[in-house]
């Protein structure tokens, strides 16, 4: 199936219902994020910042996923004591600094990884 807002195929099980449109995980993301996702420029100074200024909780995940070279929501919301909402709002964040990026597990599940690592 199609993500409705950006076109990429994706398989059923990764589609997000937001706002009445079946979305693509990445889309999803954006859709929740406070960021303004319409603004190409968010995510091109964001990614050349050489000095990223983090929050405490997207320290934490970094730090998380550096641990354990991945880190899956459950361990992320133990780590930060974050509500899933407000974690996906700093994890999106972390995806626009191209710093951490989901990552599908070989059991199948959903997971988050350093931005540079391959699956
Ligand atoms: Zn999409």
């Amino acid at each position: 199936m199609l993500c409705e807002k950006c076109n990429t195929s994706m398989e059923p099980d990764e589609m997000r219902e937001h706002g009445g449109l079946k979305l693509c995980e990445d889309c999803y993301i954006d859709a929740i994020s406070p960021a303004k996702t319409c603004d190409p420029w968010a995510t091109y100074t964001a990614s050349r910042l050489d000095t990223q200024e983090l929050n405490a909780a997207q320290e934490t995940i970094l730090k998380l996923i550096g641990e354990q070279g991945h880190a899956s929501l459950a361990d992320l919301i133990k780590a930060t004591g974050l509500e899933e909402a407000a974690l996906m709002r700093e994890i999106a964040s972390l995806r626009h600094m191209e710093l951490v990026r989901g990552a599908m597990m070989p059991d199948g599940g959903k997971a988050f990884k350093h931005f540079k690592d391959q699956d």
